[in-house]
């Protein structure tokens, strides 16, 4: 008998190709997730995949992956060569463990059509070996306090636990997309919803070094550093918007700013994307949220670059957005004070319905492409670890 962890991994609907492309990178992901464990073995069986390693560990490694993508849920389990023999000791071992329990059910699965016994069969004898050994407990097939499940398959697999993780899909499955990463609460949680869809993430922040602090800049690498949790490490691509805002200021309208400055960032976006082999932007953009997340405003910025901006908190209220930021732990670093770029020069009164027309003529009078490349220019990068 040996104590395993089973994980279970993927949406069910995947199928194919798709589905072996996505086990080898959820295990991947897992396998780095774990690096600081000894592990003996991962192995896959039909549909999931077992971890041997020291049980003392367990509970530390079930934590570790349980932020990893594309898994669905985790379970410690008792692993047995296949004879009913075996299979009895281990149910009641289990059963052991789990002494404030009233009630039961057995749960058996049959992979292996070999094995003699089948489901229902299974189900009654094992009930009948609980039942005879533990006086006190009952059989409940609605609402049990402890359900024993029993997995037939290469081996038998015993467990009660089935601890949930993020589910999703692992991350480097669906391509790699450039996130505008400011300090706010929303751009961390757009990150993260697709990091779940499987994109591997970079960072890119703007901000408007001296007249925004530096620490501004590193609140975003600390946000960037939870991300990393999710998703991997990132590259962090940092650039001082402030020329591009000078130059606004002294050429156009003030009730533009905030737009045309979103549509250098979306412009400088697309060169790293281009540089960096991402495919697309992300942005935490929610509308109506604020003034300048009109569907007028998203026009004008999508009109600027060719590349996708995804969107993925497009239709959510303030609310569900920091229940996320709350739920993965960048809430806290969101909320501290520091400025970001967009509080430069702001206008008071900017405008809400801007027409793409208008904002090509004043962008007119700007020297977009020496503008951009300048910035681009300037950029910093620095490489964002996974937290130990
Ligand atoms: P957030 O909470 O993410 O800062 P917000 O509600 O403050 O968003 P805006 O300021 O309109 O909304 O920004 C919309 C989006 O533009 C942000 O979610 C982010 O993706 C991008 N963005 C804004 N400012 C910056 C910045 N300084 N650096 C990088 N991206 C930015
Ligand atoms: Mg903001």
């Amino acid at each position: 008998m040996k104590r395993v962890l089973s994980v279970s991994y993927g949406e069910l609907t995947l199928k194919g190709a798709n589905r072996s492309r996505f086990e080898d990178r959820a295990i991947f992901k897992v396998r780095k997730s774990l690096k600081n464990f000894d592990i003996e073995k991962i192995y896959k069986e039909q549909g999931k995949f077992y971890i041997e390693g020291n049980p003392d560990n367990f509970p530390a490694m079930i934590e570790k992956m349980k932020k990893v993508f594309g898994i669905v849920s985790i379970s410690p389990a008792l692993r047995v060569e296949k004879t009913l023999e075996n299979v009895d000791e281990a149910v009641q071992l289990l059963v052991k463990k789990y002494p404030e329990a009233k009630t039961f059910k057995v749960q058996a699965h049959r992979t292996d059509k070999s094995f003699p016994m089948k489901s229902p069969e299974m189900n009654g004898h094992l009930g009948g070996v609980v039942l005879k050994n533990f006086p006190d407990i009952k059989v409940d097939v609605h609402h049990p306090d402890l359900i024993i499940y029993v997995e037939v398959k290469k081996y038998i697999y015993i467990y009660a636990e089935k601890i949930q993780g993020f589910g999703g899909l692992p991350v480097g499955s669906g391509g790699r997309g450039l996130l505008l990463l400011s300090g706010g609460i929303d751009s961390p949680v757009a990150g993260y919803l697709m990091a779940g869809r499987g994109m591997e993430l970079g960072a890119l922040h703007f901000h408007s070094y001296p007249f925004t602090p530096i620490r501004g800049e590193d609140k975003a690498k600390q946000l960037a550093s939870i991300l990393a949790d999710y998703c991997g490490p990132l590259s962090f691509y940092s650039i001082n918007l402030l020329p591009i805002q000078k130059a606004i200021r002294q050429n156009c309208r003030e009730r533009e700013m905030t737009i045309l400055s979103r549509r250098f960032m979306m412009r400088i976006g697309e060169e790293i994307c281009k540089k960096y082999s991402y495919q697309a932007m992300i942005t935490g953009e929610s509308l109506g949220q604020v003034a300048s997340q009109t569907v007028e405003s998203i026009g004008v910025i999508n009109h600027a670059v060719n590349l996708p901006i995804l969107r993925p908190l497009i239709g959510m209220d303030k609310r569900q957005i920091t229940e996320i930021s709350q739920d993965i732990e960048s809430y806290e670093v969101s909320i501290l004070p520091y400025e970001d770029c967009c509080t430069v020069f702001l206008p008071d009164r900017p405008v809400t319905k801007p027409r793409l027309e208008d904002i090509l003529e004043s962008e007119r009078k700007l020297d977009i492409d020496t503008l951009v490349e300048q910035a681009v220019e300037n950029m910093e990068i620095t490489k964002i670890q996974v937290r130990e």
